[in-house]
């Protein structure tokens, strides 16, 4: 055995000895797939998704499913870590992918595999290999030509379509090429491949808010971001439609699921842990938010929440917060004037803001994070300066109370122009606009001090709007950037600028092709509505 496979194995074995979990995998299945999550196994554990998937592939009788993830530190990554298998070895390759950035990711780990990248040049007894997850649905065709078969939705309500599809190529009544072109016809899938097909439909698993489709992760394990979490879904999708926001325009009809099921599914599923993650888009909109807390609070669990809102923020459920041993709170202002907020749909007034860090700051919290856009339609240097004054009174209202220990933390990123939402015809700020704040935004809060700052780089960010909103050329592009080991490559190209330019209400936009619940009229309409609020424009420094 190689060194480089044996270092494999014993990041494999550590990563194992570290799970907890009931499922079992049916070795002798006919059906193998190799679910890739194109990122480090901290990060794809953490990702309710891919444990999801992970889950219902292994529930189906005839399927077994392994995991594998790209780790760049390991020179040897393209096999799984349950049994050391190549992922060559299996009928199927199946990426789940929620970040664009990790398309780069995805690539490189084809190229680890032997695998030819562009889908029309591998081999029809290669692995089939497919794509899922949020960053490919919202706009699959930058990496169209490397993928042999998305599926763009929510699984559940095709889960047995696939699946019986993949059973009757394996079972050899068709081959690889008939089976994408058989399955391309479902509502939900899309291939490249398959040249007869104009529109594509989306997968909704329909209303289901009996919590049928409530996801929770089958393994616990002390090696994810969320480190010992089951991880639980209580909704899915959000009806306050903040115009910038992609998962509450795709996520539809909005659904919370019975606080009953919640608590069974838990009870029922729980392995080797006391502490649990609630994930849902409007998580704080639940409408028995604090009567689920209670009662898992009461049940001696700990609780962890991934997202907050202010207008949720109360006495009562910061009590709760408390008992369930939360030390950190998030919450997303997002701008730093309510002009600005308006603008893009989430008008927190300023009032809610400040009342809601009070009650914070006499509670037990240690962190604060709160988190904000730069670039945002319409944004001047007086919606900059408001929200240095905002962090400045946030500031001073959170260290109030004298109590040791606290942090606050202050994100600026960039704004990310998102398919399917009313700001998708914007464009990416300037960079220099984007370096320019940043760099003044920056100096301004080490001047309050005691503020924690976290930011990417323009740069990354750049790269992320080139492959969220960039059509079939950018595919040329990323593909050399990974066989040059360069994202230069995409960086520097027209192909790349021309993706993040601001568009007009005609343009055709590289995701019309599919059809989403809300159409392209009624986000226009927003989007004209977000303009006539104000007449401001972004200004320069
Ligand atoms: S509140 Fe959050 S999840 Fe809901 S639309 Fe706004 S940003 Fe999206």
């Amino acid at each position: 055995m190689s060194t480089r496979v044996r270092t494999f194995y014993q990041y494999a074995n550590r990563l194992l000895a570290g799970e907890r979990s009931r499922l079992t995998i049916k070795k002798e299945a006919p059906l193998r797939i190799a679910l890739v999550y194109p990122n480090s196994y901290e990060v794809g554990m953490a990702n309710l998704g891919f444990q999801s998937v992970y889950r219902l592939f292994n529930e189906h009788p005839l399927v077994m499913c392994e995991r594998a993830f790209y780790d760049p530190s390991l020179e040897e990554t393209v096999r799984s870590i349950e049994s050391g298998q190549l992922v060559t070895q299996f009928d199927v390759i199946a990426f789940s992918v929620s970040f664009e950035m990790d398309f780069f990711n995805m690539l490189k780990f084809l190229q680890q595999a032997g695998l030819s990248l562009r889908a029309a040049d591998r081999h029809v007894r290669d692995p089939l290999v497919i794509a899922g997850g949020v960053a490919t649905f919202i706009n699959p065709l930058p990496i169209a030509p490397f993928i042999d078969l998305f599926f763009l939705g929510e699984i559940e309500s095709q889960m047995h379509t696939l699946i019986d599809g993949l059973l009757s190529w394996k079972s050899a009544a068709i081959d690889k090429n008939e089976v994408v072109a058989s399955l391309s016809k479902a509502p939900g899938f899309y291939s490249s491949l398959v040249k007869d097909r104009d529109r594509v439909v989306i997968a909704h698993a329909g209303k289901q808010d009996n919590g049928e489709v409530l996801q929770y992760s089958p393994i616990v394990t002390s090696y994810s971001h969320f480190k010992d979490t089951f991880l639980i879904e209580v909704g899915r999708g959000c009806y306050r439609r903040c115009r910038f926001c992609a998962a509450s325009h795709i996520y539809q009809p909005v659904r919370f699921f019975p606080l009953e099921v919640i608590l069974s599914t838990i009870d029922k599923h729980i392995q080797g842990t006391r502490k649990i993650g609630l994930v849902g888009a409007a998580l704080c909109d639940y409408p028995e938010i604090v009567q689920l807390g209670r009662d898992l609070v009461t049940g001696g669990y700990e609780l962890g929440l991934s997202s907050y809102r202010f207008e949720t923020i109360s006495e009562s459920f910061l009590d709760v917060l408390n008992t369930g041993g939360v030390k950190t709170i998030t919450l997303a202002p997002e701008a730093g004037s309510f002009e600005l907020r308006k603008r893009i749909n989430k008008p927190i007034p300023d009032e809610l803001i400040y009342d809601s860090i009070e009650l914070i700051a006499k509670s037990n919290i240690k962190n604060l994070k709160l988190y904000y856009l730069v670039g945002l339609p319409g944004e001047t240097a007086a919606d900059i300066d408001a929200m240095i004054n905002a962090v400045r009174k946030i500031k001073s209202i959170f260290y109030s109370g004298n109590k040791p220990g606290r942090e606050l933390t202050i994100s600026t990123n960039a704004f990310i122009p998102k398919p399917f939402t009313p700001f998708q015809w914007c464009g990416l700020a300037d960079e220099a606009y984007l370096k320019e704040n940043r760099r003044y935004i920056e100096r301004q809060l080490k001047s309050i001090g005691m503020i924690r700052m976290t930011q990417r780089s323009v740069k990354s960010e750049v790269l992320q709007a080139m492959l969220s909103l960039g059509n079939h050329t950018i595919a040329d592009v990323l593909e050399t950037s990974v066989l040059t080991n360069d994202l230069n490559y995409l960086y520097d190209s027209n192909e790349g600028r021309s993706a993040i330019h601001q568009k007009a209400e005609d343009e055709s936009l590289s995701w019309d092709f599919i059809d989403y619940p809300v159409g392209k009229k009624q986000l226009w309409k927003q989007y004209t509505a977000s303009f006539s609020q104000s007449k401001k424009s972004r200004a320069p420094r």
